[in-house]
């Protein structure tokens, strides 16, 4: 052992990753995770199918056997706590990670678990990996706060028979649609774009799109959010003003990382981005041993980092740190 020690935040399948790779070359690592391991999967859709096939999920070179080419959720589950059973991984859930300092030698690491308080903790090297899903893009419109309009979506069973309004015309906005008018809800989608999203997966679009010519789904393009009322929504089109008649609204409009860890440790944010001051070789941040991991490296901008290449980040870290610290293997 290295008798270094790191912490990582956020128990997401990037911070699990490197976690595992800093532990391969001697450093011991405590994570801290606000829910418990890889709560952003647990929280999507219930029947979410991954696009991604199952080798390409993998960490720590453990292998994702699955019967199916594309993992589900469930499947996804029960992969990413065998890896944490297996790896034997120090994991403390249902603790929030509320502040990093920068000491003079390593880092002080202040969190609140659920029920027994604050905690403070030391550390060489931190590592930040707590991705997005917790905060939706917001439309800032009035009535966002109304009790019928969500930012996730779980399952389509409580909206059978029910006018739904969905919102955005990316792949959490399509796959909604369509499990929704599976279910016998009456859905319309209001989409800002002039026409299918590309980042819209390609052997999803056809299903989506036949439910929209055949009148099954109706697809409002050019549409902008003006506000939300108890049984409507409002929305402008070509400089015209509508009042769509709704009991639901569900507005996938993405999620943005959470940057006041970020601020507060003295990492730099591009507030136009959102990408945080880091190294792209070594993921290491503006702050010496403060490190990222995972989709937190991609700023405002989902699409470009998820599991498949967010997985590596930790081998990176982990590689800098090797060095660093003249470790032969
Ligand atoms: P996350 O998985 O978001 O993990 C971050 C963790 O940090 C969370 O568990 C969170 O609770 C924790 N955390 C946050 N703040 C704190 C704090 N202050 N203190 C303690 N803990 C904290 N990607 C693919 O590669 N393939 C796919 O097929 C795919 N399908 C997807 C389907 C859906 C519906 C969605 C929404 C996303 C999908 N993605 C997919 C994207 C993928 O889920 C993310 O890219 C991935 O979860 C990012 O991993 P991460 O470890 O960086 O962050
Ligand atoms: P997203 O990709 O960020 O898309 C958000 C959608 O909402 C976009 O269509 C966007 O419009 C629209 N939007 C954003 N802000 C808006 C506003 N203020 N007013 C109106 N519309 C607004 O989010 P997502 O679809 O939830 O996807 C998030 C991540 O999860 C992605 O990485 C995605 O790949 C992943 N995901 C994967 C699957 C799957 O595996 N099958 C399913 C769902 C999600 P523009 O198009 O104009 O930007």
């Amino acid at each position: 052992s290295l008798n270094k020690h790191a912490i990582v935040v956020g128990a997401g399948p990037c911070g699990l990753s490197a976690a595992i790779e800093l532990e391969r070359i001697g450093i011991s690592c405590t994570i801290i995770e606000r829910g418990n391991i890889v709560d952003a999967i647990y929280r999507y859709p219930t029947h979410q199918t991954f696009f991604s096939s199952a080798s390409l999920l993998e960490i720590g070179d453990i292998p994702f056997i699955c019967k199916d080419l594309k993992p589900r959720r469930q499947d996804a589950l029960v992969y990413y706590r065998e890896v944490v059973s297996r790896t034997g991984l120090d994991v403390h859930p249902f603790e929030t990670v509320e502040a990093v300092e920068r000491t003079e030698d390593g880092f002080v690491v202040r969190s609140r678990h659920d029920r027994d308080g604050s905690k403070e903790r030391q550390a060489d090297y931190v590592i930040l990996a707590t991705g997005y899903y917790g905060r939706p893009r917001r439309l800032d419109v009035p009535g966002e706060e109304l009790p019928h309009v969500a930012h996730y979506f779980k399952e389509a069973h409580p909206f059978y028979r029910q006018r739904v309004t969905v919102i955005g015309g990316k792949n959490s906005a399509v796959d909604a649609a369509i499990e929704l008018e599976k279910a016998g809800a009456h859905v319309t989608v209001l989409y800002r774009g002039d026409g299918y999203s590309p980042s819209v997966k390609p052997w999803v679009l056809p299903t989506f799109d036949s439910l929209v010519r055949h009148d099954k789904v109706r697809l409002e393009l050019e549409a902008e959010i003006v506000r939300i009322e108890p049984h409507h929504v409002v929305y402008r089109q070509h400089g015209e003003e509508h009042r769509l008649e709704t009991d639901h609204v569900l507005a996938m409009t993405g999620y943005l990382p959470d940057h006041g860890l970020f601020a507060d440790a003295g990492v730099q944010v591009d507030e136009e981005t959102g990408v945080p001051a880091f190294d792209e070789s070594t993921y290491e941040t503006n702050v010496d041993g403060l490190f990222i991991a995972g989709v937190v490296a991609a700023g405002n901008d989902a699409n470009k980092i998820f599991i498949e290449n967010g997985r590596f980040h930790g081998q990176a870290i982990a590689e800098t740190l090797r060095e660093r610290n003249g470790v032969t293997l």
